[in-house]
Order: C-alpha cells, then structure tokens, then sequence
C-alpha cells in the first residue's frame, strides 16, 4: 500500500482508496462507503480460536488456527480429471486433513509454513482428525497471535474473514481517531479513549477487552442520541409559538359543566399541566401516554376548546379513517350543542367541528375545506396524510396527533409549516412506550402519562386457545354466542384479509407483518415502517417456524367458518371490516356495528387503536402468535369499556407443549398477555423478546444505524441513557451550538447528516 496515502487516511478517507475499486464496490451495497462507515461495522459475534483440538469431538463446529505441513494436488481416484487439494495442517498437538474440491485458490493460498485459521465441522478418518472444504482464513502477522476473532455479517460475497481482513486494512491506515467526547467525561465515565475502542472491538486480544470497548462505544451512541435530542428540543423552546390562554366563561367551562362524568386524577393533572403548556407562547411538544381506555380523548379534547376559546383552531390526526370518523362522532356526541356554531339549536359560545377524510363527497369536502380555512370550524378532524396536504387553516393554534406515536419529527415540521407561528403540538399513545424508548425515540417531547382507568370499569379475561381442538375452539364460539343472545357484541380479528393480500404497502391498515429472516436488516427496517411498536410478529425463532405453518386463517376464511360451521353462531349477524374497503363503506360498517346492527364484527386489525363501541363483550384473535404483545393488548383493549366485563380468547395453533414437553415460547407470549393487563409491564416484556432493532425499525433502516451497541431492554443500558442525557444537557445548557465542543459538534453534523429525519423519525 502506498505509505504516503495511509498517512493521511482517516475515517473520512473512502474505502475504494483504502482497499481497492472491487472491495469497496461490494461494500458500498451495505452503504460503507468511507472508512467511519467500515470501523462501524460492528461484529456481530465472536469465536474463540482454539489452539487445541483437545476437547475436540466428532461432528463438532471447529475453529482452530493451525500451520499448513503440507499440501498436495491430487486427482480424484473416481474420476482422475477432477482434482482435490489435500492439505495437513497441525495445531501444534495434533495434525488435521484437509481436503478442498476447488484447490485453485486454497494452492495458492495454503503453502507449508502458512499460518491460518480454519473452520468446518469436524469428522475421523482412520483415526485421523479432518475438515472437508473449511472455511480458512490466512492469519497475518498482525494477528498472529489473535484468538478471539470477529465475525462479520457477511457483505454480498465478502464473507466474514474478508470483512475482517479489510477492516484490519483500514484501522492500520487510520491511525488516531479524533476523539469527539470531550475529556472531561470520558473521564469521569471511566471509559478508555475511542481509538482504543474501536480497534478492541475488531480485534480484542482478551474477552474483557469487548467490556472496555463496548462500555466506550454504547457511551458514545448513547451521548450523540442525546445530544441531538436535547439540541432540538432547547431550539424548538426558542421557537415564537402563540399562547392560548383560554377564556373564563368560554367553551372549556361550558363543556366542563356539561360532562356527564367526573374527571380522573390523572385526567385533572395533566389536564392542567396541558392548559399550563398552551398559555404558554413557547410551542407545547407532549406526548401523552396512556394505557387502552384511560380517557385520553377528553384530555385532548379539554386542551382543543382552551385554544378554540383562545381564537384559534384545533386538528385532530387519526391514523385511519375509521378513527377519525369515530372521532368525529364522539366529539359531536360529548359536545353536543357546543359543536353546533352558528346553527339553530348551537349554543352561543358553540364552535364548529368538521370532519375530512378521502372519502367523502367533493361537495362535503369543499364546504369542511371552507369552514377550515375561514376559522368557522374550530375544530377539524380527519387523518394525517389529508390535514397536512390539503386542508388551510385560519389559526392553527393546536395539532392532537391520535395513537400515532410514529408521527415523526418531519411531520411535525411539515405541519408547522402550516401556521404562521408553530402550533402547540400533542402527540397520543395507547401503546405503552418503554423509559428507554421514550427518552431515545421521544427524547425532545415532554412525557405525560395517564395511568388510571375511570371508574366503574369492568375487568377483562383473557383466555390462551388452541386453534386446533375442536372443544376448546366449539366453547369459545358459545361464549360469543352467549354474549351475543345476551344483547352484546363481539369481534373476531385475523391477521390477513384474503387469498390475495396484497403485499404490505397497501397494508398499512391492517394486517401483521410477518418477521424477516434473521440477519435480514434492511427487511427488518422495512417491515418497521409499515407498523407500529406492537406491530410485529414475533420473534426470529417463530418466525423460522411460521415459515413452516400453513398460512393464518384470512378474515374470508374466518366469516366462511362462522358462517357454515359454527352451529353455535347460527343466526348472528356478521359484519366484515377492513382496510381495504372503501372509506365509505368502513364507516357504514362502524356505524352498524356501533348501533348494534352487527352482532359479530369479523375484523383485520384497523380496529387495532382508538375504536370504541362499550358494548362489545368479547374479543377474539385467531391466530394470535402472529400478533406482536402490545398489538393484542391494543386489540384486547377494544373490550370491556362498558360496564360489562370483557373476555378476550387469544387462539393460536400451536401446540400448548412442544414435543421436548416444555411450553413453547409462542405460547409463552400469549400467556404473558393473558396474565397482566397492565400495558407499560406488557411492552417491556415485548421489548425484551423482540429486542430494539424491531422496536426501532423504521429509524434503524437508514444508511448508518445509529443504534448498535444500546440495548435498550436492557436495564443497564437504559441507566446509561439516562446518564448521558444528563450529560448532554450539562454541555448544551448555556451553549446549544456547542461552540465550546466544536469535535462532539462536528461528529454530531456527520452522524445525523443525510439521516437525521429518518433517524429522529419516530415521534
Ligand atoms: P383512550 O385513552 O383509549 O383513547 P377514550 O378517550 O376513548 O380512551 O375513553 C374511553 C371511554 O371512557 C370513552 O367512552 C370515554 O367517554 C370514557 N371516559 C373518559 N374519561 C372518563 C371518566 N373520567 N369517567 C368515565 N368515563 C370516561
Ligand atoms: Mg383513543
């Protein structure tokens, strides 16, 4: 290699300088283009080199670094045109065969003398040890004596070795790295420096060497996440937003006096500490967490009329259009004559609420469009995607954003962009979000979280089915059938609609996702982006064995079987809804269902969030091991919201024991579901089984993943968020440009460059 070119390389320098046009065109199909974006590579597991073959046994995977004896080209005995290298390699204690079909390359690589690290499985043959065709690497002299080796996800044809080969190359050449933390608390973190770091965690020499450079390394992803968040959130509290005071006399106390029931506690505080947030003309960035049921609706609701009394006007966002239709009616139900502005019959403080969705005749439409952007409406709802192209608004003072915790920071902009002055912004959740997910993925909102039910809430349980007995499944149907004869409803969810399911893209409604092959990252990242933190099928090792599993029951399988064999069902009154209808014909199918019309509603997931007829009873999910824990504890949730208690049935077809006698793991999850109804205990359990990379998915999917080494189920790492936010703050308090810390600046501007709005994303 040309020594001047080495001297100057660093992590900027591009990988086709550093190791040649072929080496760098492959890697740069994994997005590793410049020599940062190759030391970020991260193994993802390690091998210890046995120097001995000692405790070596038959059939076992060996890995072993040995010394070429000899090794000779020979043709094939059966067919003398073919021919084999055969090779003996010795440990230094005991000498192993080799045999390779291909012999070109390993003849020229596997002279006598030559140091390699060899790795296949091993077998005897008279008495003597052998590796047919392994996998080998030639050892260099720089890690000679190296016996914990790396092992990389492989790039296209580059295998592991390769990778380790180059990355060796490339840390040789770059030398120092500049190291962006600043002293002082890499210090008090006792953390080592980061050169050292990051050549420990390619080529550590000892086990407890990947301890000191993973401590580094997560420290770093931890700090750089922070300071990113904390940075935005102290820029966006310089932002001139307009306060919404409110009003004495005004719609917020004449609703108050209306409302057919007390408030909760938690709904009373942060209802206040919302009302504090919007007199405020910095603009309000808050999530509101809430479990399933706990009145998120009214809070919101309460902190829309503040600003409508305040002159201002007010978006409700709902993921589908069925929620926001279902909003829609909800507020015109708890609102009554108040939302009747400027009609006969409205009362004089009312405001108008208007409705917008995709559906809706262009006559409709362009009266909602008028009422929006004249000011007469207060209050406009309709799902994201319409509000933000479409609709102008007179005074947009305040955007709810409903069960959408993925609603993005580059949302959020495109909605600011609306108004003249940033609107407050409140961000709404049913699905429990982990401490550590929240202070990574929502690190620059505030957090406030109801965590009570209202009164008089009846108690649901939640029974594990198999799907394949006939009993269990015949006494679930009667328990639908009972309810049903007793004035209540039911739902019945599958996962997919029908024989041709569109891949996901449509599917954004409904539907799981099944989960990618392990190791398939851009899947994964790809799979997150359709769906939600609860989303997700489940883990990999299911996932090998869904591959194995006929298909789920469709959402027209499952009405055929209700219909022609379910005795039990005779007679009930079916509904089938899903994303694929049109908005119309959705809506019609939620009104009959919530006017009781629809006995049984056969259902994909779109009525996975938010919607809300109390007198459904019961909740069936087929198939349910394909559903992600959060995801049926939201579906779980549509139950029981009356003052009758609900049952939901989780069936699942496989087997309550395995064939080793124990419980399966699918069957585990449903039964961690069924066992607690508490959603933040649920989604750290989820969580913990799925780990970050699905939970993050769609911000993880980018050129460079930012989060490697952080786990966040992991409570350690969780501590070391919380430690490095801290820190963040300290460094930005009085200096959020960081001029004193003009590396970790830099560093900060590189890593979140072309990425930043995927990364920060998931708001
Ligand atoms: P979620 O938080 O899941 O969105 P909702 O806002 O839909 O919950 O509220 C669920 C139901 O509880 C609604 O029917 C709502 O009217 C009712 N509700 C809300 N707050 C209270 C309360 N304080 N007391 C009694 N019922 C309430
Ligand atoms: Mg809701």
């Amino acid at each position: 290699m040309d020594r001047e070119g080495a001297d100057r390389a660093g992590p900027g320098s591009s990988l086709r300088s550093l190791l040649g046009k072929r080496t760098a065109d492959v890697l740069a199909k994994a997005g590793l283009v410049t020599a940062g974006d190759l030391l970020e590579w991260y193994p993802r597991d390690y091998l210890e080199a046995r120097l001995s073959t000692a405790r070596l046994r038959e059939g076992e995977h060996l890995v072993v670094v040995a010394e070429v004896l000899k090794a000779v080209v020979a043709p094939v005995r059966s067919n003398p045109r073919k021919k084999l290298l055969r090779a003996t390699v010795t440990d230094g204690t005991t000498e192993i065969d080799l045999t390779f079909f291909s012999h070109w390359g390993p003849a020229k690589d596997l002279t006598p003398g030559t140091l390699a690290v060899f790795s296949g499985r091993a077998g005897t043959f008279n008495g003597r040890w052998q590796l047919s065709h392994p996998d080998y690497q030639v050892i260099q002299d720089s890690v000679r004596h190296q016996q914990i080796l790396p092992v990389y996800r492989s790039v296209d044809r580059l295998t592991s070795w390769q990778i380790g080969t180059a990355m060796g190359i490339v840390l040789d050449a770059v030398g120092e790295l500049e190291d962006p933390v600043p002293d002082e608390l890499v210090r008090r973190h006792g953390l080592c420096d980061r050169t050292t770091a990051v050549r420990l965690i390619h080529q550590p020499r000892a086990w407890g060497d990947l301890t000191t450079a993973r401590s580094r390394l997560r420290y770093d992803e931890a700090l750089v996440l922070q300071t990113a968040l904390v940075q935005r959130r102290l820029t966006a509290a310089r932002d001139e937003g307009t306060a919404r005071p409110g009003r004495r006399g005004g719609l917020l106390d004449a609703f108050d006096a209306a409302l057919p029931f007390p408030l909760t506690e938690g709904q009373r505080v942060v209802g206040e500490e919302l009302a504090h947030d919007l007199a405020s003309p910095v603009p309000m960035h808050r999530l509101l967490q809430g479990d399933v049921g706990s009145g998120k609706t009214v809070v919101a609701l309460r902190a829309m009329l503040q600003v409508v009394d305040s002159g201002g006007q007010a978006a409700l966002l709902a993921p589908t259009e069925v929620l926001a239709a279902q909003h829609e009616r909800s507020v015109r139900a708890i609102m009554g004559p108040l939302a009747e502005g400027g009609l006969l019959g409205g009362a004089d403080e009312a405001t108008r609420v208007v409705l917008l969705t995709g559906s809706m005749s262009a006559d409709a439409r362009r009266r909602a469009l008028s009422e929006a952007a004249s000011g007469q409406a207060g209050i406009v709802i309709g799902t994201h995607a319409l509000i933000q192209e479409h609709v102008q608004l007179a005074d947009l003072g305040l955007v709810v954003v409903d069960e959408q915790h993925r609603f993005g920071v580059e949302q959020r902009d495109a909605l600011r962009a609306k108004a003249s002055r940033p609107p407050h912004v409140l961000v709404m959740t049913a699905t429990p979000i982990p401490r550590s997910v929240a202070m990574t993925v929502f690190g620059d909102m505030e957090t406030a979280i109801l965590r009570e039910l209202p009164a008089g809430r009846s108690p649901i349980t939640t029974h594990v089915v198999h799907q394949g007995s006939g009993t269990w499944m015949a006494r679930m149907w009667q328990v639908v059938a009972e309810a049903v004869a007793a004035g209540r409803q039911a739902y019945v969810v599958c996962g997919r609609i029908g024989d041709n399911d569109s891949p996901s893209g449509e599917e954004t409604e409904d539907g799981f996702v099944e989960a990618p092959p392990e190791g398939v990252e851009g899947a994964a990242g790809a799979a997150g982006a359709e769906d939600d933190l609860g989303a997700r099928g489940h883990e990999g090792s299911d996932a090998r064995a869904g591959a194995r599993r006929p298909d789920a029951m469709s959402l027209l399988q499952a009405y055929d079987l209700l219909v022609h064999a379910t005795p039990q069902l005779e007679g009930v009154r079916l509904g089938l809804l899903h994303g694929r209808l049109a908005g119309d014909d959705k809506d019609a199918v939620m009104r009959r269902f919530a006017a009781g019309e629809i006995d049984v509603l056969v259902a994909t997931t779109v009525i996975e969030v938010g919607v809300d007829v109390p007198n459904a009873t019961v909740m069936v999910v087929l198939d349910a091991d394909r559903f992600g824990i959060s995801q049926l504890h939201q579906l779980r949730g549509r139950v029981g919201r009356g003052e009758h208690a609900g049952t939901c049935f989780l069936a699942s077809t496989v087997e309550p024991t395995g064939d080793d006698g124990d419980v399966p793991v699918a069957w585990q999850r449903l039964q961690a579901v069924a066992g607690t109804t508490d959603g933040f205990a649920l989604a750290e359990h989820d969580l913990e089984l799925r780990g970050e990379g699905d939970v993050l998915g769609a911000s993880q999917s980018g050129r460079r993943r930012r989060i490697r080494m952080l786990r966040l189920a992991d409570p350690r790492d969780v501590e070391l968020i919380a430690e490095a936010r801290e820190d963040a703050q300290d460094l930005l308090r009085d200096d959020v440009g960081l001029a004193a810390h003009p590396r970790l600046a830099a560093w900060l501007a590189d890593t979140l460059d072309d990425e930043s709005a995927a990364y920060l994303e998931r708001g």
